[in-house]
């Protein structure tokens, strides 16, 4: 079967979690055990925290998020129309961060729980991050 729900909100944290509970609750279309939901919802709430920190850091902006279910398939698109990343292979290594105070770990989460991952992006221009499970 296919469904697909198109959401955009403002860059606040409140509504990182109301895109993960919605992340969560699309994803209960499919018979996934609670381990798959919960890795769901941490991907899903890494690349959203990561448009509202680094993609528009202390501004507010929009951020489109798409939930796409076809037959077995579950894909998220996270997209920000923020600052960009510079070197996506650099910002996609494991502790690498360029918040001193962060540790670095949001992509790793999102490839170690999602089976794929593509991030595509632009300096000025903003950021894509597009995962499948
Ligand atoms: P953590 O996720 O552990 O709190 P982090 O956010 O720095 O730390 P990652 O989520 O792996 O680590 O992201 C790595 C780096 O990629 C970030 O430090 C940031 O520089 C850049 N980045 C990630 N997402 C975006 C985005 N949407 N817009 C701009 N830069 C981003
Ligand atoms: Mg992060």
């Amino acid at each position: 079967s296919k469904n697909e729900i198109r959401m955009s909100f403002p860059s606040n944290s409140e509504n990182v979690g109301i895109a993960r509970i919605t992340a969560a609750a699309f994803a209960s279309q499919l018979d996934l055990t609670i381990s798959d939901i919960e890795e769901i919802k941490v991907a899903v709430s890494e690349a959203i925290t990561n448009a509202v920190i680094h993609g528009y850091g202390a501004g507010e902006g929009e951020i489109e998020f798409t939930l796409m279910l076809d037959g077995d398939r579950l894909e998220f698109v996270v997209a920000d129309h923020g600052k960009g990343i510079a070197d996506i292979e650099q910002a996609r290594q494991p502790s690498f961060s360029t918040d001193p105070d962060r540790m670095g770990l949001g992509f790793v989460f999102m490839e170690s729980f999602m089976d794929e991952v593509v991030v595509e992006s632009a300096v000025g221009t903003g950021t894509t991050v597009r995962m499948v499970k």
